[in-house]
């Protein structure tokens, strides 16, 4: 993108750069993504709110990519950080070879799909298990998809047929996510119940969950995010919100900075696009990332159509107006 928004940018920002990059299969509804890259004196930033979210909801999307390039990053306590590989909703052929090439030992794979039944997600997961073997870890996401009582019947299913590490977001509620917990004996991570929370400091997760999901961008930046985690006192896993490797890298430096990291993070689904804004993208080796920004030196090969590139401008004279 050559024209910036009509409304100013923060001081320090030189350069703005949208990118636009198919995905390998359907994720979350989209089969493209698409991002504003922004340039300051610490490095890039990444903002890509998904294109449901609208402009207030955004705000905090933008924070977190002005932090990255004009502030940087708390100093990181670990040099590479242990990361999960993300299975979409595809058949159980397509599961088993996408963990089986990724090296990682946990997989989160995603469940409760539109569309899709118990059944697909059950062959899925036994899939994903015989991929890992027994001793990798298998988390499943639900994206708030479950009433409790399906919630029930279908993570008992999933633990007895593969065993499970914890279940992401079952249930959309807070108190479904409590009666829900009285009733398994999986772990429960909370995502969405904190992320699109107006307050994320002040959900009360103490009955609703067992694992916190800290997201960079929704949360409004690493230090926002490390606050959420000290504010709730809960394991913690960092997930990406598919970003590119320079969105990805911020995700990265919060899950460096975190005191405790007892789980694999989610922040490998660079391996979900079909090309990256980086010639040296944040693909997972032996089951880690390494800690460090990167530099979009790939703009041209994943610039966005003009079309793309207008409905960003837009976005963000929505964003920093609001
Ligand atoms: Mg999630």
């Amino acid at each position: 993108m050559t024209a910036a928004p009509a409304a100013a940018l923060p001081a320090g920002i030189t350069e703005l750069a949208v990118y636009e990059v198919p995905l390998r299969s359907r994720f979350r509804g989209i089969d493209v993504r698409d991002g504003v890259l922004l340039r300051g004196p610490a490095g890039w930033g990444e903002f890509s709110p998904f294109w449901d979210y609208d402009a207030a909801e955004s705000r905090r999307w933008w924070a977190s990519a002005v932090e990255s390039a004009l502030e940087g990053w708390p100093a990181p306590v670990r040099s590479s950080v242990p990361v999960n590989v993300t299975v979409p909703a595809v058949g159980p052929e397509r599961a088993h070879a996408i963990v089986a090439g990724s090296g990682c030992r946990t997989a989160k794979v995603k469940v409760a799909e539109p569309g899709q039944s118990a059944a697909e997600d059950r062959a899925r997961v036994e899939a994903v298990r015989d991929a890992l073997g027994p001793a990798g870890a298998i988390r499943v996401d639900a994206n708030a998809a479950w009433d409790v009582d399906t919630a029930v019947a279908r993570i008992r299913e999933l633990d007895a047929a593969a065993g499970l590490e914890y279940v992401e977001q079952p249930c959309a509620g807070l108190a479904d996510l409590a009666a829900l917990r009285r009733r398994i004996d999986v772990r429960v991570a909370a995502d969405e119940v904190v992320r699109r929370a107006d307050d994320p400091l002040r959900v009360d997760l103490r009955e609703a969950c067992d694992v916190v999901v800290l997201k960079v961008q929704p949360l409004g930046g690493v230090r926002a995010a490390l606050r959420v985690a000290e504010a709730h006192g809960l394991p913690c896993v960092v997930s990406s919100a598919l970003e590119s490797s320079v969105g990805i890298a911020a995700g990265v430096a919060l899950a460096a900075a975190l005191p405790e990291l007892p789980f694999a993070c989610g922040l490998a689904t660079v391996a979900l696009f079909t090309g990256d804004v980086t010639s040296s993208p944040l693909l997972p080796v032996d089951g880690a990332l390494p800690v460090g920004a990167r530099e979009p030196d790939r703009l041209a090969g994943v610039a966005a159509s003009g079309a793309t590139a207008a409905r960003w401008r837009t976005r963000l004279d929505e964003v920093l107006a609001a």
